[in-house]
């Protein structure tokens, strides 16, 4: 979802109105809205099968930007899903056809604006004919059901998308490549949506996804969880939990903190029992909102699973395997997904290539509440220390990290000292103000480095040319 202008809404409007949907808008305003924009000049093409992320090219689409996705997920104890997606986009160009990303699945029924459409799958598009006059709005519906697989990442050496633990729970893994995986989508966070999730799964379980739980209808056989995703959502960070005897878990305390709702979605063993830093989050939202600004969304919360060894900053609902919430160390790691809350989710990549933005950002908060917890020293020992590990492990430049191994070590710990980098040579007033500013500017949208480094300049008023180029790019980590 982008941002639309006011004559961008005009267009829509006037387009919708003309193709004889729902929408009711006056004649008198498709007539300006024509006169404006004479769109039966411009031939109708393809929209491009990817949206130009230099890494990954063929992630995304071009010539349309979804505005909602509306899944329904029916899950079976036998491990099966039976899936309707309804997806509601704008046409950014006059498009005789488009793609979705989307793999594996029985597609059982595919129509958009309610008619059965010309479709035909080639690897990770699915190729759709369907004539559509820029700025209209449109609707795709597509039933599709089957036993959900993983699928090879591009970016990292492992199979991602829906997952199941050792004890039947179902979760997504998802970043960077793997939305698609589980529905069809414009799988690029530069096509942001809202979203609902409607999870319907068998008596005892629960199931939970993004944002806020809005509705729990059950039967004698099942229930079903309605989420409601109102801000801007990049399809990677979009989930599904599903466990049975899992639970919903207020945290009261953090709520009162923080001043929005805190909830886990928890294991039951770990329901009366959870580990002490999880009921710090509110304490971390403040640290993190006196160094970024405000949170950027209404919930936060962690689903903890088995079956996986790391953690995902998944958009309000971080998933943690059950190991990271066990280990010493889980605090800073809960202090790293909800930074990526303000990086990464709020703030996304523009590209992919550009991680360290997430990555070095989210290790940063790491110091952040060591500073919080035990003071500058204890911060300045810390950074000596991964400066350390850095430089015995030759981590490459954070801001080039390999397309097939986008997560490696450099873009986490070399990217986070080019923030401890600059914020000694800025100070800390120009260095948070950077930070705010920055968090502000490119909310609920996309950044790129060079989006950064330029509110970093403009807040400090100092040319930081070498500094960035030193440590963001050179081979060497700076002395
Ligand atoms: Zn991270």
């Amino acid at each position: 979802m982008k941002r639309v202008t006011a004559l961008g809404l005009l267009l829509v409007a006037a387009a919708s109105c003309s193709s004889g949907s729902s929408d009711s808008t006056p004649t008198s305003v498709a007539t300006i809205a024509t006169t404006l924009a004479p769109t039966s000049t411009v031939p109708f093409t393809p929209g491009a099968p990817g949206v130009g992320d230099v890494y990954y090219p063929g992630l995304g689409n071009g010539g349309y930007d979804v505005q909602h996705y509306g899944l329904e997920l029916t899950y079976d104890a036998d491990g099966s899903v039976e899936a309707d997606a309804a997806i509601t986009a704008v046409a950014t160009q006059n498009l005789s056809g488009f793609n979705l990303d989307f793999v594996g699945w029985e597609i059982d029924e595919l129509t958009v604006d309610g008619s059965e459409v010309t479709f035909l799958r080639d690897g990770d598009e699915l190729v759709i004919t369907h004539r559509i006059p820029s700025g209209e709005h449109f609707k795709i519906e597509l039933s599709y059901g089957g036993t959900p697989q993983p699928m090879q990442s591009a970016a990292i050496p492992i199979a991602i998308g829906w997952l199941a633990g050792p004890e039947g729970e179902q979760f997504v893994v998802a970043e960077p490549d793997a939305a698609h995986s589980w529905f069809p989508s414009n799988d690029h966070p530069t096509d942001k949506a809202t979203f609902t999730f409607s999870i319907t799964v068998p008596a005892g379980f629960m199931g939970a996804a993004n944002g806020e739980l809005t509705d729990v209808i059950s039967s004698e056989t099942t229930t079903t969880y309605h989420w409601s995703m109102d801000a801007p959502m990049a399809p990677y960070l979009a989930t599904v939990v599903i466990g049975d005897g899992w639970e919903l878990v207020e945290d009261p305390g953090s709520t009162e903190t923080a001043g929005l709702q805190i909830r886990n979605m928890l294991p039951a063993d770990l329901v009366g029992d959870a580990p002490v830093a999880l009921a710090q989050t509110g304490e971390m939202i403040n640290v993190l909102e006196e160094a970024f600004g405000p949170y950027p969304f209404d919930q936060y919360g962690i689903a903890v699973v088995d079956g996986f060894q790391h953690a995902l900053e998944n958009q309000t609902l971080s998933l943690f395997g059950r190991t990271m919430v066990e280990a010493p160390f889980f605090e800073y790691v809960h202090v790293h997904e909800l930074a990526h809350q303000w990086f990464g989710n709020s703030v996304s990549v523009a590209q992919w290539s550009d991680i360290w933005l997430n990555e070095g950002f989210a290790t940063f908060a790491e110091l952040l509440w060591i500073e919080h917890l035990f003071g500058a020293e204890a911060y300045r020992e810390e950074v000596a220390n991964r400066t350390e590990v850095t430089r015995i492990a030759e981590y490459g430049p954070p801001a080039t990290p390999p397309p097939n191994d986008l997560f490696n070590g450099s873009v986490y710990q070399r990217g986070a000292l080019v923030l401890v980098a600059l914020r000694e040579e800025i100070g800390d007033d120009a260095f948070f103000a950077t930070l705010r500013t920055y968090a502000e500017r490119y909310a609920d949208g996309n950044a790129t480095t060079d989006n950064f480094i330029a509110v970093a300049e403009e807040t400090s008023g100092h040319d930081l040319t070498d500094l960035f180029a030193t440590w963001l790019y050179g081979q060497e980590l700076p002395r």
